[in-house]
């Protein structure tokens, strides 16, 4: 039996990468959609948030010298792209995936409008919240806390390139552990980055909980579903 009923999955756009330099890789892509069908196939219900770091990212690098909230609306696009790419890359596996929009681009993909995003996923299928929020200044994993609220997914999951939360960089000091669970007060007092602070304090405030976990990592998303013993739960 699943753990959750309805989960809020959080790709970052690097997931959709590969070794690639930029842009998305095909192989690693159809890899990621697997993974998302065989937590689909244990009945639950799943929606997904992706990032656009892959493509443009306004909030650093890329957008050196333009104006910010322009270089945003430019990494929301790219958001955008990558929900496309996901959703029609689940098309080919055989899923039903459905894109909505924060901003408005009807010729390309729905708006969100919530109730409607509710009944996609009562009907089984996966939905992909494209655009972040909608709004500059803002980021992916604050459309993952703040969409994970609305449509009452039981738990948001970050997938990450590190299986969960460690008690330093496990790049830099090799006696770092991994925290299995660790509560949200406790990890403002430790200073641990596992959302940004936006993103972390929404899902505080909902009382939310957030597994980070690695998408890398061959079944762990199935394994996070499952309850069982993968990355960091970060609790109330
Ligand atoms: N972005 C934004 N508002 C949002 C979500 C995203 O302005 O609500 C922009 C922001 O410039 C960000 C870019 O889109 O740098 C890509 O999103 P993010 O950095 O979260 O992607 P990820 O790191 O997960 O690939």
């Amino acid at each position: 039996m699943p753990a959750h009923k309805r989960i809020l999955l959080k790709l970052s756009g690097e997931a959709l990468m590969g070794d690639d330099a930029y842009g998305i890789n095909r192989a690693t892509i159809v890899r990621m959609v697997r993974e998302i069908q065989e937590v689909t196939k244990l009945g639950v219900e799943v929606a997904v948030v992706i990032g656009g770091g892959n493509i443009f990212r306004g909030v650093a690098g890329g957008s050196v010298g333009m104006d910010r909230a322009t270089a945003d609306y430019m990494g929301m696009l790219a958001t955008v792209m990558n929900s496309l790419a996901l959703a029609d890359t689940m098309r080919q596996e055989g899923m039903t995936a459905r894109v909505m929009s924060a901003i408005a681009i009807e010729q390309v993909v729905e708006p969100y409008v919530r109730p409607k995003a509710l009944q996609y996923l009562e009907e089984g299928k996966i939905v992909v919240f494209a655009a972040g929020t909608g709004n500059p200044f803002f980021t992916t994993d604050t459309a993952a806390a703040l969409r994970g609220a609305e449509i009452g997914a039981e738990i948001v999951l970050k997938a990450t390139k590190v299986d969960g939360v460690y008690t330093a960089d496990p790049k830099k000091d090799p006696s770092a552990t991994r925290y299995a669970r660790i509560s949200f007060d406790e990890a403002i007092t430790k200073n641990l980055q596992v959302l940004d602070a936006t993103a972390f304090a929404l899902c505080r405030d909902q009382k939310l909980p957030i597994k980070v976990f690695s998408i890398f990592k061959p079944g762990a998303l199935k394994r996070v579903v499952m309850g069982e013993d993968e990355g960091t739960l970060v609790h109330v």
